[in-house]
């Protein structure tokens, strides 16, 4: 077996299990070893037999009542056996296990572990598991792995598949370690193989641990490595661009129907002096949502314009763009500026990309607005002066030393939501500046949130229907586009729209948003949102990043606890633009855990950046599974939060290495770097960064 050898090869995996495995994009043996565990269950402590717990799984200590007994129905064999707990008696059934015979007898005893039901008022444990006391005690001691799943593909057999991997004669080989000594031992890093083993079977908490250290750490490696190359190849350099402040923009300035706020003002001077450097331009613009960084790149591409070049500004969604290119054109007809702008995304057809390619290249078009995989792989500008990308936080390194590459080297002004902390900033971004916007305009009134539980929901559904009466909108966001197998506690947008038309008597115009629908469907969704023909948007989280529309001012989230604490912050974003009081309500859908911690944090502060650092405290106190992040930089197991201490780490190593202040055999930096060179084409081309 080698890892980027087909599934296929591992044992017990078939035709058929490999189509299913495909489907998740698992094809290799080493996709099959990334494939993590969503999230892990333990065992819990044995109970007692009780009413509370029906539907629950539960480990029980029984005395056997009698010999087990099995009984054929036609082609499956029946299996009964009856236990007490001292108190209550359960029937056990077991399915073709005559072997079971030996073991289950009158008197024994065993902890049987399966889910409780209630079956003609008799207590029933179908298929338990059994163990001795002492078998038990130590697998309570291990995680078991959860995995995403498909239809077909159980968590047993791709537990079993895994299992087959690490089992096979051939694992050890599969990873050689790359790593100098120094390395493994500064970090107390454990070695690859016996991380992936470990990530996939924990046999303890601190097994878990060490594992995912390790391979956070493999991943946070290749990747500041890769940024420090980058780095390099792009040092400051004299602008091709250069460009002086133009009375146009303050003028606009002054004419904007609301004044800009300190923060908003500060970040624009220093954009302004940076394009006025004669240096090329590499600036972060920090600052939550709402904070208004919109604008600022508006002013910043107007500017670029009067000074005689073009300017590109790349969104993450097509929605985002669409809303980036109708207020901006709006923003320059209301103020006569006379400037030809253009949106490029994938719903534009092929006959009329064609044109706007060549009136780019000729530079009659002289901004344009689009998502970043259009603008950054089929457009030649004559003269691009400036590239601003909006959520930073979505593109990868790619997108950034992609589109630098373009028209001689173009500023670049990267605007994010994302409160990274100073010091991870820095490495990451590396040699962008920095503006942070602390404040937000002051006509804002803070957002009011509660978080509840389900049985809110009729309360919710009067409070929406009176903020409608006022003239305002709503959004609902589930966290799934259609109902799906196995997870029928999870709201979805299709059913859920349907659900509130009925509820509100068709009086209120319910309408849904989500990703699989077509562009343009989706478009003309979004603009009768803005122009209030629309009362409440049942979504997905495609409305997570950017969207603007003032005027709502109910977020209400099901399965809150479905999603990280950043994204709900960013979700929360899309209320609290405007004049009026806004309110986010996020309904936990898990009612076993009715005090949700990590949501409480959402009630207590509407700073995006206390979200995060409470976040991250809490998770490390004990919710070490947490949901992972998303909306951050995204990596397949390393956090930026999280693993802040190891980024840190890694890039003062990586600097000393580079600064050849780090003693490596001659062998041991060749394997590394042999290492480095051989996946950092795969990390840009399949991971989106
Ligand atoms: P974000 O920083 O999340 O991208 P936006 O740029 O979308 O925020 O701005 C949010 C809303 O605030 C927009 O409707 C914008 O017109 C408005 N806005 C921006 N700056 C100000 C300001 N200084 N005063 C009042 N409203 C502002
Ligand atoms: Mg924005």
């Amino acid at each position: 077996m080698k890892i980027f050898e087909d599934i296929k090869k591992i044992k017990g995996i078939g035709e058929k299990t490999a189509a299913l495995f495909n489907k998740l994009s698992v094809y290799t043996v080493e996709d099959l070893l990334h494939y993590y565990p969503r999230t892990y269950v333990t065992y819990g402590d044995v109970t007692k037999l009780n009413e509370n717990l029906i539907d629950s799984t539960i480990a029980v200590y029984l005395y056997l009542q009698n010999d087990f007994v099995s009984k054929k129905y036609r082609n499956v064999e029946i299996g009964t056996v009856y236990g007490t707990d001292g108190e209550s008696k359960v029937k056990l059934t077991f399915f073709n296990a005559s072997y079971l015979k030996n073991k289950l007898k009158k008197g024994s005893k065993y902890i049987f572990y399966g889910k409780l039901i209630k079956n003609n008022n008799e207590y029933v444990i179908e298929q338990p598991q059994i163990y001795t006391p002492s078998e038990y005690e130590s697998l309570k001691e291990s995680l078991q792995p959860i995995y995403s799943l498909t239809k077909g593909l159980s968590n047993k057999l791709v537990q079993k598949s895994v299992k087959a991997t690490i089992c096979d004669l051939s694992y050890h080989s599969l990873y050689e370690e790359y790593l100098p000594k120094e390395v493994t031992n500064e970090f107390s890093l454990i070695s690859r193989v016996k991380a992936f083993e470990k990530i996939h079977f924990p046999d303890s908490t601190k097994a878990y641990f060490e594992a995912r250290k390790r391979l956070s750490f493999d991943e946070l490696f290749l990747f500041l490595w890769m940024l420090k190359q980058a780095k390099g190849a792009n040092q400051k350099n004299e602008s091709v661009y250069p460009m002086v402040e133009v009375a146009e923009v303050n003028r606009l300035i002054e004419r904007l129907p609301y004044r800009l706020t300190e923060g908003q003002i500060q970040a624009f001077s220093d954009i302004k002096s940076d394009l006025c450097s004669g240096l090329e331009m590499n600036r972060l613009i920090q600052g939550d949502v709402g904070s208004g960084k919109t604008i600022i790149a508006f002013l910043s591409l107007i500017m670029c314009v009067c000074n005689g070049y073009q300017g590109a500004l790349m969104a993450p969604t097509e929605l985002l763009a669409c809303q980036h290119y109708e207020n901006l054109r709006k923003l320059l007809k209301e103020n006569e500026i006379d400037i030809e702008i253009v949106l490029l995304t994938g719903s534009v057809s092929i006959a009329k990309k064609r044109k706007i390619y060549e009136e780019i290249e000729n530079g009659n078009i002289k901004i344009v607005i689009g998502t970043h995989a259009l603008i950054q792989d089929k457009v030649e500008f004559d003269s691009l002066g400036l590239v601003i990308t909006d959520e930073q936080h979505r593109f990868g390194v790619k997108q950034r030393v992609g589109l630098s590459k373009k028209g001689g080297q173009p500023h670049i002004l990267v605007m994010s939501a994302t409160p990274i902390p100073r010091t991870l900033a820095i490495v990451l971004y590396g040699d962008l500046s920095l503006s942070v916007i602390k404040d937000k305009p002051v006509n804002r009134l803070p957002i009011k949130n509660c978080v509840v539980d389900t049985s809110y929901r009729s309360t919710a559904y009067s409070f929406i229907r009176k903020q409608i009466g006022e003239g305002r909108q709503v959004y609902v966001v589930c966290p799934m586009v259609e109902e799906s197998e196995g997870l029928s506690d999870v709201e979805n947008v299709t059913d859920y729209t349907l659900k509130l038309r009925k509820h509100f008597d068709n009086e209120i115009r319910v309408e849904m948003l989500h990703g699989k629908m077509k562009a343009d469907a989706k478009k003309s969704i979004m603009n009768n949102f803005l122009a209030r023909n629309i009362d409440v948007l049942v979504s997905t989280t495609v409305i997570e990043v950017g969207i603007d529309v003032p005027n709502a001012t109910v977020m209400m989230i099901e399965n809150a606890e479905r999603f990280g604490l950043s994204q709900l912050h960013q979700l929360r974003g899309r209320i609290g633009r405007g004049e009026y009081q806004s309110y986010a309500i996020f309904i936990n859908g898990n009612l076993k855990n009715r005090n949700n911690e990590r949501l409480n944090i959402l009630n207590s502060t509407n700073d995006g950046f206390k979200v995060a650092e409470e976040d991250l405290k809490l998770r490390g106190a004990g919710d070490l599974f947490g949901i992972r992040q998303s909306g951050q930089l995204q990596f397949e197991i390393a956090n930026i939060y999280e693993d802040s201490e190891l980024i840190i780490g890694i890039s003062s190593f990586l600097d000393k290495y580079l600064r050849n202040d780090v003693e490596l055999s001659v062998e041991e930096e060749a394997t590394m770097l042999e290492y480095l060179k051989e996946n950092q084409y795969k990390f840009i081309d399949f991971r989106s960064i």
